[in-house]
Order: C-alpha cells, then sequence, then structure tokens
C-alpha cells in the first residue's frame, strides 16, 4: 500500500502549489501522475460542463488534440454513465461494452480496459476520472480504491478552482421546482433547506501522521458514542422513565441502530483510509460516499435500513471530528432534505428545530416514519431527485398534505403558504381550548372520538387530545419499529403500558396486520403478484395459530382482570372471525386472572363481509370500518400507489351506501360501529360519517380537535336531510364531495 500514500503526498504538493485563478493548469499534471502511479498507459479527466456536458479537460495517453473536443453528455459512453450512475465502472473491454461511444480523435482504440470513477462532492458530480490500458483486465480492489481515494481529492481541487459546473443542471438551479412525493405525516412547512449528509467536505484532506489520525478517529468515536447514548436518554423523557417498559418500544427503535454503532466493520475501512494518507475526516468522507453508493444498489429492505443507520452513524463521527459539541439549532421553520434517515437522526434533527422532512427513499413503515408520525413532523418520502436540485439555504414550500414540495417557490406561492399557516396556527389554539369540552353536535348528539395509536409514544396524545380512548391500536407497528416478534412478557408489558395510560377509556387492540407493506424486517417478502391482496395480516395468524394464540395470550396478561376488547384485521369469511375468535376463547380460559369483560370484534376492510353481515352480527361484539382497505378492495386500487390516491373517493355512491347498509344492519342488530382509518381525521369526512349515523370514530391524534371543533357547529338533523337528498340524486356520479362541502361551507362548518 505504499502507492496510495506517494501518490497522495504528491497530491498534496500539486494542490499546495497550484494557482488559485487558474485551478485547469493543475490538471495535466494530475493525470500524468495518476497515469505514471497507477502504471496506466491513459489517465483522463472529464470535467462537467454547463447543459450537463462532459468535456475532456486533461489527458495523459489520448491525443492531445481532443482536449477541450471531445465532449460527453451524461449518461453518453462509459464516461457518461460513470457520471449518471454515480458508480465506479471497471471493465476488461470498455469498447465492447453497449455504452461505450467511439470517439476518433481521441486514438482510444489500442486501449481495452477501463476503470472511469465519477467524481463526487457534496451529492453532485462533477466530472469524471478514468484510467485505460492496452491489456484487457479488470482493476484489483486496492486499484479501485486508489482512484476512488485520488477522486475524491480532483472533487475538492475542480470545486476550489470553480472548473466544473456545480450547480449541475446549469440554469435550472435557480427556477422554482415542483417533486411530488407520498406523503408521511401531512401537514405543512415553509422555511429554507437543510441538507442531511452532504456534511459539508473536510477541510484538511491528507495528513502526515496516520497515527494522530487514528487517535483523533479512536477520540472522535467514544463522543459520537456518548452522544447516542444521551440522546437516547434525551430525546424520549415523555415515553416515560428510562427503565419503564413505557419507554420500551421507543428505545426499540434505536436498538438494530445501537448494534450498527458496535459493529467495527465500516471503522475498520475507515481506519484502512487513514493508513493510505488520508486525514480522519476525509477517511470518514470515502467511507460515506462508498456506502451511500452501494446503498442506492441494494433492494433487501432490511440491508437498506441497515446502511441508513450507518450513514447515520458517519454523519455523526464527522461532527465529532469538526470539533463536536452540540449541532447548532436550524433556522425557523427549516425543512430537512435526506435520501434516507435513520431514527437517531431524526431525533436529533427534531431536536434541533426542523419543521418538515423531505426524504428521497422511504416508507410508511420505516423507522423513520414511525418516529416522524409520533412526533408530527410533516413529512414527504419519495421526492426523488431533490437533493441534487437542492442548494442549502433555498427556500422551500413543503405542503405534505398533498403531497407535493416546491424548491424555490416563487415568493407569492411562498405568502399564500403562509397565511394558510398564520390560519393553522389561529385554527390550533382555538382547537386546544376544545380539549375539555364534551364531544357532541351543536343539537346535542354525543360523538366518541378516539384515536388510532401504533407506538406508546404517542400515548400521551390521549391526555392532549381529550381522546375518548384508543379506537385503534396497531400491534405490529412496535414490531415493525423492532425489526421482530417479541416475545409474550415483553409484549405483555407494552399492552399493559397502554391499558395503563388508557385508564378508564376503551382501547381496542388490533392482532397483528403484517404483510403487504408492513414486513417485518428480515422476512423475505413473499413472492405475491399482489401483495395487498395476499398472505397477510389474520391470514397469516390463521395459518401460523401458534404467533396469534402468544399474542392473544399477551393482550390477556396485560389485561390482568381489566377488561379487554381484541379485533381482528382483514376477516374475508364468518369462518375466519370464528376460528380467530375460538382462538382467543381457548386462551382466554387458561389465562388468570380472566378479564372482567371480554369484547371481540371485526374490522370491516373486505368488501365480502357486507353479503355475510346477518351472521357476523349475531357473533362479533363490535364492527370497526378500516376505511383504507376497505376503499382499496372496493375500487380495486391499491393504497400505496400514489398515481391513484385521491382518485376514488370516499364520499361516492357506492361507499355511501355501503355504510348506510352497514349502520342499518348494525344498529337493527344492536352491535356497535366504530370507523377507524386516516378518513375519519378530515373534518368534511368525518362530518358525513356522523351523518350516516356513525358516531363513534377513530383516527389519528392530529385530527381528532379539528374533528371535534367541526362537531361543535354541526346540525345533525339538518345535515341527514340534506344527505338524504343529495344520495337521491347522486347516482352514477363519481363523488358527492362538492355537494356535501357546498353545504358544509354555507353553513361556516371548519371542513
Ligand atoms: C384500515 O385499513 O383502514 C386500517 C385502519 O388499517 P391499516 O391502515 O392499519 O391497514
Ligand atoms: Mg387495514
Amino acid at each position: 500500500m505504499s502507492t496510495p500514500r506517494r501518490l497522495l503526498a504528491r497530491l498534496r504538493d500539486l494542490m499546495a502549489r497550484r494557482d488559485p485563478a487558474g485551478g485547469d493548469a493543475t490538471l495535466p499534471q494530475l493525470v500524468r501522475m495518476v497515469a505514471a502511479e497507477l502504471v496506466s498507459e491513459v489517465c483522463s479527466l472529464y470535467v462537467l460542463r454547463p447543459g450537463g456536458i462532459l468535456e475532456l479537460t486533461a489527458t495523459e495517453g489520448l491525443h492531445p488534440d481532443a482536449v477541450g473536443r471531445t465532449r460527453l453528455r451524461v449518461g453518453e459512453g462509459i464516461v457518461g454513465l460513470a457520471a449518471a450512475t454515480h458508480t465506479a465502472l471497471n471493465l476488461a473491454d470498455a469498447q465492447n461494452h453497449p455504452a461505450f461511444a467511439y470517439r476518433p480523435e481521441t486514438g482510444e482504440e489500442p486501449y481495452a480496459s477501463m476503470l472511469a470513477v465519477p467524481l463526487r462532492r457534496a451529492g453532485r458530480t462533477l466530472g469524471v476520472l478514468s484510467v485505460q490500458n492496452r491489456t484487457p483486465r479488470r482493476y484489483d480492489a486496492d486499484e479501485v480504491e486508489v482512484m476512488e481515494t485520488v477522486a475524491m481529492l480532483v472533487a475538492e481541487l475542480l470545486a476550489a478552482s470553480g472548473a466544473a459546473d456545480t450547480a449541475e443542471e446549469g440554469l435550472l438551479s435557480t427556477v422554482p421546482r415542483r417533486f411530488t412525493g407520498s406523503p408521511l405525516v401531512p401537514g405543512l412547512a415553509i422555511g429554507p433547506v437543510v441538507v442531511h449528509g452532504t456534511a459539508h467536505a473536510p477541510r484538511r484532506l491528507l495528513a502526515d501522521d496516520p497515527a494522530a489520525e487514528q487517535a483523533r478517529l479512536a477520540e472522535a468515536v467514544k463522543q459520537m458514542q456518548r452522544g447516542i447514548d444521551q440522546l437516547i436518554a434525551a430525546s424520549l423523557p415523555q415515553a416515560g422513565p428510562a427503565n419503564s417498559p413505557e419507554a420500551a418500544a421507543s428505545r426499540d427503535i434505536l436498538d438494530a441502530y445501537r448494534l450498527v454503532a458496535a459493529d467495527g466493520g465500516w471503522l475498520k475501512r475507515v481506519a484502512d483510509a487513514i493508513r493510505g494518507g488520508l486525514s480522519a475526516e476525509a477517511a470518514v468522507h470515502r467511507v460515506a460516499g462508498d456506502l451511500r453508493d452501494r446503498m442506492r444498489r441494494v433492494v433487501d429492505p432490511y440491508l437498506r435500513e441497515r446502511l441508513a443507520d450507518l450513514e447515520d452513524l458517519i454523519g455523526r463521527l464527522l461532527a465529532a471530528l469538526d470539533g463536536g459539541g452540540s449541532p447548532a439549532p436550524v433556522a425557523p421553520g427549516a425543512i430537512l432534505l435526506a435520501r434516507r434517515l435513520g431514527p437517531a437522526e431524526l431525533l436529533d434533527w427534531h431536536a434541533r428545530g426542523i419543521a418538515g422532512v423531505v426524504a428521497e427513499e422511504g416508507t410508511a413503515g420505516g423507522h423513520a416514519a414511525i418516529l416522524a408520525r409520533a412526533l408530527g413532523i410533516p413529512s414527504l418520502a419519495g421526492a426523488r431527485g431533490i437533493i441534487d436540485a437542492a442548494e442549502p439555504g433555498d427556500d422551500m414550500v413543503l405542503d405534505a398534505d398533498e403531497g407535493y414540495a416546491i424548491l424555490r417557490p416563487e415568493q407569492d406561492v411562498i405568502q399564500a403558504y403562509q397565511r394558510a399557516l398564520e390560519v393553522r396556527s389561529a385554527r390550533q389554539a382555538g382547537w386546544a381550548a376544545l380539549r375539555d369540552q364534551p364531544t357532541r353536535t351543536r343539537d346535542g348528539v354525543p360523538v366518541s372520538l378516539m384515536l388510532n395509536v401504533g407506538l406508546t409514544l404517542e400515548l400521551a396524545q390521549l391526555e392532549l387530545t381529550g381522546a375518548a380512548g384508543i379506537g385503534l391500536f396497531r400491534t405490529e407497528i412496535a414490531m415493525l419499529a423492532r425489526g421482530a416478534i417479541v416475545d409474550v412478557p415483553e409484549q405483555a408489558a407494552v399492552y399493559a403500558r397502554v391499558l395503563d395510560a388508557a385508564g378508564s377509556r376503551p382501547v381496542n387492540f388490533r392482532t397483528l396486520d403484517l404483510g403487504g407493506d408492513k414486513l417485518l424486517p428480515g422476512s423475505a417478502p413473499p413472492e405475491e403478484e399482489n401483495p395487498a391482496m395476499g398472505w397477510r395480516s389474520l391470514r397469516i395468524g390463521l395459518d401460523r395459530p401458534a404467533l396469534l394464540r402468544r399474542q392473544l395470550r399477551a393482550l390477556l396478561l396485560a389485561a390482568g382482570g381489566r377488561a379487554l376488547s381484541v379485533m381482528f384485521p382483514m376477516v374475508a369469511t364468518v369462518a375466519e372471525f370464528r376460528a380467530a375468535r375460538a382462538l382467543l376463547l381457548a386462551e382466554a380460559a387458561r389465562v388468570r386472572p380472566a378479564p372482567s369483560a371480554l369484547r371481540i370484534g371485526t374490522m370491516l376492510e373486505v368488501p365480502a363481509l357486507m353479503w355475510q353481515l346477518p351472521a357476523l352480527l349475531r357473533e362479533t361484539d363490535f364492527i370497526s370500518v378500516g376505511t383504507n382497505d376497505l376503499l382499496q378492495f372496493l375500487f380495486a386500487a391499491d393504497r400505496g400507489t400514489p398515481a391513484l390516491a385521491g382518485r376514488y373517493d370516499l364520499l361516492s355512491p357506492p361507499v355511501i351506501e355501503l355504510l348506510s347498509e352497514l349502520v342499518a344492519q348494525c344498529d337493527a342488530a344492536g352491535v356497535e360501529l366504530s370507523v377507524c382509518g386516516e378518513h375519519a381525521s378530515r373534518p368534511l369526512e368525518a362530518m358525513a360519517l356522523v351523518g350516516l349515523g356513525i358516531t363513534t370514530l377513530s383516527m389519528p391524534a392530529a385530527g381528532l380537535l379539528p374533528v371535534k371543533a367541526m362537531l361543535a357547529e354541526l346540525d345533525l338533523g339538518v345535515l341527514r336531510r340534506v344527505l338524504a337528498a343529495i344520495r337521491r340524486t347522486a347516482a352514477g356520479a363519481a363523488s358527492v364531495r362538492e355537494p356535501i362541502a357546498s353545504w358544509a361551507r354555507e353553513q361556516g362548518l371548519p371542513v
């Protein structure tokens, strides 16, 4: 490994000698030096120019006349491909690669093998460095490593000299751009962009004294680990005392993260890079760059989550090397852009005061999304390309209600959103005053508003909203956060914590609803064409009864003689409900003390249940309508497909007819009916549901007080007559949202 150190030392001299006014003058020396050290016949540097053109700027070995003439678009040729994919290409026979673009002026016919490495800095591509040899061969791992290190240095050189088009998209970097994504947590934010993971480039790249750098690294690692412990202790006080079961679920989220922190594999790679002649921060930077590139290629969702955690650690380590200390608060309203976020990073940024998150990747079931929801940070995922397009400090409007972010919006757009935010906060102040009022309509009909909860972290919302109870406790969320199905005592501790927090308020525990988009990390996704309609939820529970029984036992143990209410998800036939109920009753016969009352209910999410109501209503204690899945199955429209979002409406004749039939049959049978699912949290939808006769609604916490405010103004008797009239004239309409909404507006209802 002497070559890289010697090469790095020579590069350092070159960088120190360079003329700051004319960065390009050093480039011919640079390519000559790299070619000599790597024993390559050719070394060429392509620099990104405005318009996405890679221009041959310096070469050793290709025809000198080609400099300034040979130009490739990003994506064109091997060089363009390396730039477009952000990946090093290592080819034994480059000329027969399908992407090869022949440029006669270069005289490159004799050279078979080629290694092309993108020059990346702060998430942007500034050019490509390549070497070529006559002999067909693949470059070995050490050579690739050296080239990548050199590429990092050259990227710094280019950035410092202003030689490359750092805006990458030229003019585009000043115009507004809109990015769509999937809303993870609804809400609005307006503020300057902060970019996660593109920590400023290290001030010092090379170091003479590897032992001193190793010592700095060791100290920074210690500091990072202390920081993580403090973060875990300090970020979750609302979850309860450190050793109490109530803190367990939140800490569970961080468990996998701790494991990664203790894994020395990546630290070893950093130490190797220091031995090669880099400063500690440059070495961390190098490993981070590699990880980001590898992360993009990993398909397995579990591994991707782990790599995100690792990137999080690297960010912390860079901060520690940079002098440590607590990170500065962000500007008010700042919106965080990230490729992916680990859970601890999100807590960190939350502590610094971010008002919103936009991620290029990530799913609603991801760890960070679960925490974002619990912390109430408006968040959007799937906004691809946003990091490359944004500069830190750019203005941004995040509308996570509608699922988009506007980068560099026009002033009048910012002002319109500012007005919307002001109206919201004024409204919020009014809503808070409603917390302790009874929930009823203006004409005195009581309504029960309950919470949908998935983490013990969210239990504080019971007090904050004054909810009547927990209408839906999604038991799988804590498991997804934890990354495994935990044993009976641990499950029981979580459920007991939920019952303790609810006190005399009712709680409906839903049994595990895994499968579809909710995959346990590590479990290989089953090969299914339509996972949402596949082996999921209660189907898994009935096929793996031991799993379901363990959960039921944990629930009974948690109740410890208190009342217990359990419901089953995705029931498609009465026979399935019976089988599940039989498992619960069998466990209940064994567990002592027995619950003081045991309510067994079903979710109605599969339309087929509508034609089994007479039998079902004889056997179930209650029905809770899961509108998220019901709409998906009723309209055959995947709830996770962004292109279908909003295409089919809850406020449409088929859904309204279905629900009113359900209300009529439940009333006649004396069976309690409620609606859970996101729709119930929107005042207009909630109004229509109450108008149809469903007076128990369960929803995410953010919707509860706005719905309560709407109800306080609602004359239910009048609404019923209006709805009846709308239904009489609605046959064939795709939606009846507009007539319902215009009536609500006429009444001055806050919908
Ligand atoms: C639903 O489908 O409406 C529901 C509440 O369950 P989940 O969203 O957890 O599938
Ligand atoms: Mg569901």
